[in-house]
Protein backbone atom coordinates (compact mmCIF):
# COMPACT_ATOMS: atom_id res chain seq x y z
CA UNK A 1 0.00 0.00 0.00
CA UNK A 2 2.65 2.52 0.72
CA UNK A 3 4.68 1.94 -2.65
CA UNK A 4 1.22 2.75 -4.44
CA UNK A 5 1.24 5.88 -2.32
CA UNK A 6 4.51 6.75 -3.24
CA UNK A 7 4.10 5.78 -6.63
CA UNK A 8 0.81 7.92 -6.88
CA UNK A 9 2.45 10.62 -5.06
CA UNK A 10 5.45 10.72 -7.61
CA UNK A 11 3.47 10.38 -10.70
CA UNK A 12 1.48 13.38 -9.66
CA UNK A 13 4.76 15.67 -9.43
CA UNK A 14 5.69 14.91 -12.76
CA UNK A 15 1.76 15.29 -13.99
CA UNK A 16 0.89 18.59 -12.60
CA UNK A 17 3.26 20.52 -14.83
CA UNK A 18 1.01 18.86 -17.71
CA UNK A 19 -2.39 19.37 -15.78
CA UNK A 20 -1.28 23.12 -15.53
CA UNK A 21 -0.52 22.99 -11.82
CA UNK A 22 2.09 25.15 -10.39
CA UNK A 23 4.24 27.28 -12.33
CA UNK A 24 7.93 27.44 -12.44
CA UNK A 25 8.98 30.49 -10.75
CA UNK A 26 9.65 33.39 -13.03
CA UNK A 27 13.32 35.66 -12.38
CA UNK A 28 13.10 39.02 -14.01
CA UNK A 29 16.60 40.74 -14.68
CA UNK A 30 16.54 44.06 -14.04
CA UNK A 31 20.02 45.35 -14.34
CA UNK A 32 22.16 45.93 -17.03
CA UNK A 33 25.42 44.10 -17.39
CA UNK A 34 28.45 46.53 -16.87
CA UNK A 35 30.79 46.73 -20.11
CA UNK A 36 32.42 49.53 -22.08
CA UNK A 37 28.32 50.45 -23.24
CA UNK A 38 27.60 51.30 -19.58
CA UNK A 39 25.86 54.92 -19.38
CA UNK A 40 27.44 57.62 -16.83
CA UNK A 41 26.01 60.75 -15.72
CA UNK A 42 28.26 63.01 -17.66
CA UNK A 43 30.63 64.49 -15.01
CA UNK A 44 30.97 60.60 -14.13
CA UNK A 45 34.16 57.91 -14.94
CA UNK A 46 33.22 55.44 -17.12
CA UNK A 47 33.33 51.51 -16.58
CA UNK A 48 36.63 50.26 -17.00
CA UNK A 49 37.45 46.47 -16.54
CA UNK A 50 41.45 45.52 -17.35
CA UNK A 51 42.13 42.24 -18.23
CA UNK A 52 45.37 42.30 -16.03
CA UNK A 53 45.88 38.49 -15.80
CA UNK A 54 44.75 36.48 -17.78
CA UNK A 55 45.52 32.67 -19.75
CA UNK A 56 47.88 29.60 -18.34
CA UNK A 57 50.37 29.97 -15.77
CA UNK A 58 53.82 28.61 -15.81
CA UNK A 59 52.54 25.82 -14.14
CA UNK A 60 49.92 24.73 -16.11
CA UNK A 61 46.43 26.03 -14.90
CA UNK A 62 44.50 28.92 -16.41
CA UNK A 63 44.05 31.76 -14.29
CA UNK A 64 42.14 35.38 -14.38
CA UNK A 65 41.82 38.06 -12.31
CA UNK A 66 40.61 41.68 -13.27
CA UNK A 67 40.96 45.18 -11.80
CA UNK A 68 37.57 47.05 -12.12
CA UNK A 69 37.08 50.79 -11.72
CA UNK A 70 34.09 53.32 -12.35
CA UNK A 71 31.87 56.51 -10.20
CA UNK A 72 29.22 54.98 -7.82
CA UNK A 73 26.54 56.22 -10.18
CA UNK A 74 26.54 54.65 -13.63
CA UNK A 75 24.95 51.96 -15.40
CA UNK A 76 21.89 49.95 -12.88
CA UNK A 77 23.39 51.82 -9.31
CA UNK A 78 21.57 52.22 -6.09
CA UNK A 79 21.31 55.87 -4.39
CA UNK A 80 22.22 55.81 -0.86
CA UNK A 81 19.75 58.65 0.90
CA UNK A 82 23.12 60.35 1.74
CA UNK A 83 23.82 61.14 -2.01
CA UNK A 84 21.80 64.19 -1.54
CA UNK A 85 20.57 64.76 2.64
CA UNK A 86 23.64 64.73 4.76
CA UNK A 87 23.35 62.70 7.71
CA UNK A 88 21.06 60.36 6.37
CA UNK A 89 21.98 56.64 5.28
CA UNK A 90 25.17 55.96 3.47
CA UNK A 91 24.76 52.74 0.99
CA UNK A 92 26.29 50.23 4.05
CA UNK A 93 23.95 51.65 6.26
CA UNK A 94 20.98 50.72 4.53
CA UNK A 95 19.11 47.87 6.33
CA UNK A 96 18.82 44.74 4.07
CA UNK A 97 15.14 44.92 4.01
CA UNK A 98 14.76 48.34 2.89
CA UNK A 99 16.16 46.47 -0.39
CA UNK A 100 14.24 43.26 -0.79
CA UNK A 101 10.12 43.26 -0.54
CA UNK A 102 6.92 43.43 -2.48
CA UNK A 103 6.82 45.81 -5.27
CA UNK A 104 4.31 47.69 -7.85
CA UNK A 105 4.93 49.54 -11.15
CA UNK A 106 3.81 52.80 -12.47
CA UNK A 107 3.36 53.27 -16.23
CA UNK A 108 3.96 56.61 -17.40
CA UNK A 109 5.39 55.48 -20.83
CA UNK A 110 2.49 56.73 -22.89
CA UNK A 111 3.29 59.78 -21.57
CA UNK A 112 7.37 59.62 -22.49
CA UNK A 113 6.77 58.39 -26.35
CA UNK A 114 6.31 62.11 -27.82
CA UNK A 115 7.93 64.06 -24.94
CA UNK A 116 11.46 63.22 -23.22
CA UNK A 117 10.67 65.68 -20.64
CA UNK A 118 7.27 64.03 -19.39
CA UNK A 119 6.96 63.78 -15.66
CA UNK A 120 5.16 60.81 -12.80
CA UNK A 121 2.70 63.19 -11.21
CA UNK A 122 0.35 63.01 -8.14
CA UNK A 123 -2.46 62.47 -10.97
CA UNK A 124 -0.36 59.59 -12.35
CA UNK A 125 0.16 58.02 -8.78
CA UNK A 126 -4.20 58.11 -7.83
CA UNK A 127 -4.75 56.82 -11.33
CA UNK A 128 -3.04 53.45 -10.50
CA UNK A 129 -4.85 53.47 -7.32
CA UNK A 130 -7.68 54.20 -8.63
CA UNK A 131 -7.11 50.65 -11.01
CA UNK A 132 -5.11 48.39 -8.75
CA UNK A 133 -6.16 50.05 -5.08
CA UNK A 134 -3.88 51.95 -2.69
CA UNK A 135 -0.46 51.82 -2.66
CA UNK A 136 0.00 49.41 0.14
CA UNK A 137 2.72 49.95 3.53
CA UNK A 138 6.53 49.31 3.13
CA UNK A 139 6.38 48.80 -0.96
CA UNK A 140 9.29 49.34 -3.16
CA UNK A 141 7.27 51.25 -6.05
CA UNK A 142 9.08 51.17 -9.68
CA UNK A 143 8.53 53.97 -12.37
CA UNK A 144 8.33 52.71 -15.59
CA UNK A 145 9.02 55.29 -18.48
CA UNK A 146 10.06 52.69 -20.98
CA UNK A 147 13.65 54.78 -21.92
CA UNK A 148 15.24 51.29 -21.45
CA UNK A 149 14.47 51.09 -25.16
CA UNK A 150 17.40 53.58 -25.60
CA UNK A 151 19.87 52.00 -23.70
CA UNK A 152 22.63 51.70 -24.53
CA UNK A 153 22.37 55.08 -27.08
CA UNK A 154 23.93 57.52 -24.79
CA UNK A 155 22.55 60.21 -27.17
CA UNK A 156 19.24 58.90 -26.80
CA UNK A 157 18.59 58.34 -23.37
CA UNK A 158 20.94 61.02 -21.60
CA UNK A 159 19.44 63.41 -24.08
CA UNK A 160 22.78 64.15 -25.27
CA UNK A 161 26.39 62.26 -25.20
CA UNK A 162 28.17 65.52 -24.45
CA UNK A 163 29.48 67.07 -21.11
CA UNK A 164 26.65 69.58 -20.84
CA UNK A 165 24.52 69.13 -18.11
CA UNK A 166 21.78 71.81 -19.78
CA UNK A 167 21.79 69.84 -22.59
CA UNK A 168 20.09 66.27 -20.13
CA UNK A 169 16.64 64.74 -21.77
CA UNK A 170 14.96 62.30 -20.48
CA UNK A 171 12.24 61.35 -18.00
CA UNK A 172 11.82 61.38 -14.17
CA UNK A 173 9.49 61.81 -10.73
CA UNK A 174 8.08 65.09 -10.82
CA UNK A 175 8.16 66.81 -7.24
CA UNK A 176 4.72 66.76 -6.96
CA UNK A 177 4.99 63.08 -6.84
CA UNK A 178 7.35 62.84 -4.52
CA UNK A 179 6.18 64.98 -2.06
CA UNK A 180 2.83 62.90 -2.26
CA UNK A 181 4.61 59.75 -1.48
CA UNK A 182 6.75 60.97 1.58
CA UNK A 183 3.14 62.42 3.20
CA UNK A 184 0.59 59.90 2.18
CA UNK A 185 2.27 57.25 1.69
CA UNK A 186 4.92 54.84 2.97
CA UNK A 187 7.23 53.59 0.25
CA UNK A 188 10.24 52.06 1.24
CA UNK A 189 12.24 51.77 -2.11
CA UNK A 190 12.13 54.24 -5.52
CA UNK A 191 12.99 52.81 -8.48
CA UNK A 192 13.20 54.39 -12.15
CA UNK A 193 14.10 53.04 -16.02
CA UNK A 194 16.37 56.54 -16.56
CA UNK A 195 19.34 58.09 -15.26
CA UNK A 196 17.88 59.68 -12.63
CA UNK A 197 15.20 60.11 -10.35
CA UNK A 198 14.94 63.79 -11.47
CA UNK A 199 14.09 64.42 -14.75
CA UNK A 200 17.04 65.20 -17.54
CA UNK A 201 16.16 69.05 -17.21
CA UNK A 202 16.04 68.88 -13.47
CA UNK A 203 18.11 71.92 -11.64
CA UNK A 204 17.65 71.61 -8.37
CA UNK A 205 17.03 68.10 -8.09
CA UNK A 206 13.46 68.03 -6.11
CA UNK A 207 12.46 64.63 -5.96
CA UNK A 208 16.51 63.36 -5.20
CA UNK A 209 16.13 65.30 -1.92
CA UNK A 210 12.30 64.84 -1.19
CA UNK A 211 13.07 61.04 -1.12
CA UNK A 212 16.63 60.76 0.45
CA UNK A 213 15.46 63.35 3.16
CA UNK A 214 13.35 60.28 4.59
CA UNK A 215 16.13 57.92 4.16
CA UNK A 216 14.21 56.13 1.25
CA UNK A 217 17.06 55.33 -1.08
CA UNK A 218 16.80 55.24 -4.52
CA UNK A 219 17.64 52.45 -7.93
CA UNK A 220 18.50 54.39 -11.44
CA UNK A 221 19.01 52.98 -14.52
CA UNK A 222 16.77 49.67 -13.77
CA UNK A 223 16.47 47.60 -16.91
CA UNK A 224 13.52 45.35 -18.60
CA UNK A 225 10.88 46.78 -16.86
CA UNK A 226 8.31 45.84 -19.72
CA UNK A 227 8.21 42.30 -18.45
CA UNK A 228 7.07 43.60 -14.85
CA UNK A 229 3.13 43.63 -14.63
CA UNK A 230 1.91 46.34 -12.44
CA UNK A 231 1.72 44.90 -9.21
CA UNK A 232 2.52 41.11 -7.81
CA UNK A 233 6.38 40.62 -7.49
CA UNK A 234 9.07 40.96 -5.32
CA UNK A 235 12.02 42.97 -5.89
CA UNK A 236 15.71 42.21 -4.91
CA UNK A 237 18.37 45.21 -4.86
CA UNK A 238 21.59 44.08 -4.16
CA UNK A 239 24.18 47.20 -3.74
CA UNK A 240 28.27 47.24 -3.81
CA UNK A 241 28.85 47.37 0.04
CA UNK A 242 30.36 50.28 0.17
CA UNK A 243 31.31 51.64 3.74
CA UNK A 244 30.19 55.57 2.89
CA UNK A 245 29.24 54.56 0.22
CA UNK A 246 27.07 57.58 -1.59
CA UNK A 247 25.36 54.69 -3.73
CA UNK A 248 27.26 52.08 -6.14
CA UNK A 249 26.77 49.18 -8.68
CA UNK A 250 23.58 47.18 -7.80
CA UNK A 251 22.01 43.54 -9.56
CA UNK A 252 18.64 44.31 -9.30
CA UNK A 253 16.07 41.29 -10.35
CA UNK A 254 12.40 40.18 -9.46
CA UNK A 255 10.76 36.77 -9.13
CA UNK A 256 6.90 37.22 -10.40
CA UNK A 257 3.91 35.69 -7.97
CA UNK A 258 3.35 32.74 -9.32
CA UNK A 259 -0.42 32.94 -10.54
ZN1 LIG B 1 22.65 57.91 -8.75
Amino acid sequence: MRALVITLAFSALFLVPLLGGPLKPEWIELSYPFNSETIYWPTGVSFEHTKTMQGFTDDGYYYSAYDIRASEHGGTHLDAPNHFAEGKWTADQIPLDRLIGPAIKIDISSKTAQNPDAQLMQSDLEAWEKKHGQIPDDIILLVFTNWGRHWPDKKKYLGTDTDDIDQLHFPGIHSNASSWLVQHRNIKLVGIDTASVDYGQSKMFESHRIFYKENIPGLENVANMAQLPAKGFTVYAAPMYISEGSGGPCRVFALLDCA
